[in-house]
């Protein structure tokens, strides 16, 4: 395959002229061909326009229909995954293996959708058959679904080239439901992005769909991004990145005459609450699966555990020690992009100037785009005191958090905001009687995780990753991984008193998909 550095405009490619960039190198220092052109104005009005165009045809396709498209766009990528990881690790930095793994992850995430198409439960079916008897008045047959929102704009994430990316769980789960799809291209990894492009430019030839199904942009800037959102034609937006862009989108978004939907992933601090019975049973293996967590790639995870709470004990001290120990003899990495290295320079410079915060942990660094652990501690009334201190630095520092007593530890979990996740470390006992924690934490996470950690996120039919905000823009209402993203991407209709010839085959009387369904207030597969 050739990347040409030009957008994908449903089935033509873009012309040269825009603004240029390059995708660089951060492991060697350097820039990387070819040169990148942005789409022009005219193109975004031309691929918006031909999704517009798709959108009718793709909410009539049956699941099977998606399901073979999906199919065939994992396939893709796995024949070509050796070229893709070789362009990911080449613009990342990320290792073969990471690059590689996340490429069976895409593919795997992009069938696991098209199976969740077929099936068709998360249509949510539901039929109230007419009682035309009923006093003092007639009840009407109605019959609701779920129904493709149409056109969808997706932004991928710089931290993961595949599976938050052109064909990530935004792209693969808005197929799934019905929708095309226009990605605005990361340029973080564009070449590895336009080649997962191009290959779905084909699946979407070779099962004969319309052109506007899919369209990739490339821009310098945030220009091209910020004209989707606002785009009348566009109905529904998936972004996974950080608090200030997904903010701004949603932002413009709620500020169009027709606002639409955002739903931005976004930053996320992952608190760990570690209770002494825990540090009692495995304080020495916890220092080994804290740093890990902490220190996988290189801290750029949304899931990276940024705050850790523990009451002050000689066992914590001793636990802290180890951990900081460990963390200071890790070697640096390179980071993913020099914008990335610059507010991890930033974000923790700032913090070692902040009072009643120390550091605990400095581990060397001295490559340009290198980047290693710096980790601070600061007591509970600290933390409550200062709001800079509940801010994500993405890379790989984190925030002790001394606590008094167990009543400080419940405070400092009321005090949080919104989290991708919340992980309770606790002993055998202590898990049964934690004083509410547990309640606490499950009003400001998305997912809680129990004597784990929190990085590793399951792409299944019960995954939740998303949250209260800041961690997502739509107050924790939904999930961008596993086969509940699909809901993010319909809307509700009802079809009062119409002829079984005029429903869709999902609410028809025979129930011709075999669909579980709620009929007249119980769960069947059965006919009406
Ligand atoms: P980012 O800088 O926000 O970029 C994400 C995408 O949004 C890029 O295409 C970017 O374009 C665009 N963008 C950003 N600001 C914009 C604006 N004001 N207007 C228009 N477009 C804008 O984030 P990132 O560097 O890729 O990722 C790092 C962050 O993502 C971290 O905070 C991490 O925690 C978070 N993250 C979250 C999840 C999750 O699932 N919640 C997963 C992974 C990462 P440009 O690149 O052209 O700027």
């Amino acid at each position: 395959m050739n990347i040409r550095g030009l957008s994908l405009i449903g089935s033509k490619v873009g012309a040269p002229g825009g603004a240029k960039f390059q995708a660089f190198d951060p492991a060697a220092g350097k820039s990387l061909d070819p040169v990148f052109q942005s789409a022009s104005a005219a193109e975004l009005e031309q691929a918006v326009r031909l999704a517009d165009a798709a959108a009718p045809a793709w909410a009539k396709l049956s699941g099977a229909e998606r399901n073979r498209f999906l199919r065939l766009v994992a396939d893709k990528l796995d024949q070509h995954a050796a070229e893709l990881a070789a362009r990911a690790v080449a613009e990342t930095g990320l290792a073969l293996a990471r690059c590689t793994g996340e490429i069976a992850r895409t593919s795997g995430q992009l069938r696991l959708y098209g199976e969740a198409a077929v099936r068709g439960d998360w249509l949510d079916a539901r039929i109230e058959t007419a009682l035309p008897d009923r006093k003092p008045l007639p009840k009407p047959d109605h019959r609701s679904l779920l129904r493709p929102i149409g056109p969808v704009v997706v932004f991928g994430s710089s931290n993961f080239p595949f599976a938050y990316s052109v064909a990530g769980g935004d792209t693969a789960s808005a197929f799934a439901a019905g929708c095309p799809v226009i990605v605005k291209a990361h340029p973080a990894h564009p070449g590895a992005g336009e080649l997962v492009g191009q290959l779905i430019a084909e699946a979407v030839r070779e099962c004969g769909l319309p052109e506007g199904s899919f369209s990739l942009l490339f821009d310098a800037g945030f220009g091209a991004g910020q004209a989707l959102v606002q785009h009348p034609m566009v109905k529904a937006v998936g972004f996974t990145g950080s608090l200030a862009g997904g903010r701004k989108l949603a932002d413009l978004a709620a500020a169009r005459p027709e606002p639409i939907p955002v739903y931005a992933e976004m930053g996320s601090i992952n608190p760990v609450f570690i209770l002494p019975g825990a540090l009692a049973e495995r304080s020495a293996a916890m220092v080994d699966g804290l740093h890990a967590s902490a220190t996988l790639g290189m801290g750029q995870f949304c899931t990276n555990p940024g705050l850790i709470v523990l009451q002050r004990s000689p066992a914590a001290e001793e636990f802290v020690r180890a951990l900081a120990a460990k963390l200071t003899a890790t070697p640096e990495a390179a980071m993913l992009t020099p914008g990335i290295r610059k507010n991890y320079a930033t974000g923790t410079a700032a913090r070692t100037q902040q009072p009643g915060v120390k550091v605990i942990a400095e581990a060397k660094s001295t490559a340009a785009c290198g980047a290693a652990p710096v980790w601070f501690e600061a007591s509970a009334a600290t933390f409550l005191g200062t709001p800079g201190l509940s801010a994500e630095i993405f890379g790989p520092s984190s925030l002790v958090v001394w606590c008094r007593d167990g009543a400080e530890m419940l405070e400092v979990a009321r005090h949080l905001e919104g989290s991708l996740t919340a992980t309770l470390q606790a002993g055998a006992v202590e898990a049964a009687a934690q004083g509410g924690l547990v309640d606490v934490l499950a009003a400001k996470a998305g997912r809680l995780v129990l004597n784990g950690y929190p990085t590793g996120v399951e792409v299944s039919h019960a995954m939740v990753h998303g949250g209260p905000y800041p961690a997502a823009s739509d107050g924790g209402r939904s999930t961008s991984v596993g086969t509940r993203a699909l809901n993010r991407w319909v809307r509700l209709v009802c079809y009062q008193n119409f002829p079984d010839t005029l429903l869709p085959a999902e609410l028809q009387n025979t129930n011709p998909l075999g669909l579980l369904r709620l009929v007249n207030g119980d769960f069947t597969r059965t006919g009406v």
